[in-house]
């Protein structure tokens, strides 16, 4: 077999599906048989809805490569020279390859890889995880434990690794209690882990009536309010008047910052992990007189991706439980779609 079907985005509101080529490992890469795909917030918002860059520039992010930068699977050949992963290694692919030189890269963080002709990300520079297989840097593979799915290892490969680092840089556990805010994907996860880290209590904010009535049926909150006019007295309500020791902004929406910000506790800590848009706060009743503290992260590290993944193990958790649709490669089209309605949980492909 030496070709393969492999998903293109041209920026129109469709998905379209392509033979290519089954790619080879060269030194210090892998082939491996997709297992999981996930089609993320960012894959609709600047990709599938027209070509952008994340800071709304002029010009795009995405290369015209095989979309999905969310995969795992399993290696089926190792090129030359690659030392910790051979076949049949189980893995979850750290969606940027960096230059692995700059001090970003050696703290496992390529997502900030400073040498911008050696960073490129999968599905968005290089071919991603939406075919049948990827071709995958050694350095970028982290390993999928066997108890859990291809599935939970494409979660792990963005929104939980991304909600993982959001909660860890306010130091949560379980002395707090959480505001979480948009209850998309990444707002779930973090509502999965908070759990697993032992927080006392959950709550969310959800605009959208499907997502909310979605959320309260996993059973991870204690109580999901809608926003809107009322959400922070509702959070007053919720709190006893004293907000939440952390408070973490999924939604990406200056409206839904502000909530997070207006429902810490005094001396709270609110990170921010939603994409774009703008930050519009007052700043000395609500920030400097309060004592808070504001924490911004941009995905993950390789090394906290494959702790969270033992701790998931170790919790009992299972991050496919917030799928809600898993279609075939050849039903892209209705995937991204479904994905773009903004109404269900995350969306999935399978080879
Ligand atoms: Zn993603
Ligand atoms: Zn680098």
């Amino acid at each position: 077999m030496t070709t393969m079907h492999g998903v293109f985005l041209p920026g129109d509101f469709t998905a379209v599906l392509r033979e290519v080529e089954v790619p080879t490992p060269g030194p210090g890469q892998l082939l491996v048989r997709v297992g999981a795909s996930g089609i993320c917030g960012s894959d609709l918002s600047y990709i599938y809805r027209g070509h952008k860059t994340h800071a709304g520039q002029e010009g795009a992010a995405y290369k015209g490569v095989v979309a999905g930068h969310e995969p795992s699977g399993q290696v089926v050949e190792a090129g030359p020279g690659c030392r910790r992963f051979g076949v049949g290694d189980r893995v979850i692919v750290y969606h940027i390859a960096g230059c692995g030189r700059c001090s970003n890269c050696r703290r496992g963080y390529m997502i900030s890889c400073s040498d911008p002709d050696r960073r490129s990300a999968y599905g968005w520079q290089r071919d991603g995880g939406h075919a049948e297989y990827i071709l995958v840097e050694e350095s970028t593979a982290v390993p999928l434990p066997d108890e859990l799915s291809y599935v939970d290892g494409a979660l792990i490969a963005c929104g939980f690794g991304t909600a993982y680092e959001g909660l860890l840089r306010t130091g949560a556990g379980g002395r707090d209690d959480l505001l979480v805010v948009g209850l998309g994907p990444v707002g779930l996860a973090a509502a999965m882990i908070a759990r697993g880290l032992g927080a006392a209590r959950v709550l969310g904010v959800e605009r959208s009536p499907e997502r909310a009535a979605h959320a309260r049926s996993l059973g991870l909150f204690d109580e999901v309010l809608i926003a809107g006019d009322e959400v922070a007295e509702a959070v007053d309500e919720a709190t006893a008047g004293r907000g939440c020791s952390v408070t973490m902004d999924c939604s990406g929406s200056a409206a839904g910052r502000a909530v997070a910000i207006r429902g810490a506790a005094e001396w709270g800590r609110v990170s921010l992990m939603g994409e774009g848009g703008r930050l519009e706060t007052e700043v000395s009743d609500l920030l400097l007189h309060r004592q808070l503290t504001l924490y911004a992260s941009w995905v993950t590290s390789l090394q906290s991706m494959e702790e969270l993944a033992h701790r998931l193990v170790r919790w009992g958790a299972s991050p496919e439980r917030l799928v809600t649709d898993v279609l075939p490669l050849e039903k892209a089209d209705e995937a991204y779609r479904l994905a773009d309605s903004g109404r269900t949980g995350k969306v999935c492909l399978v080879p």
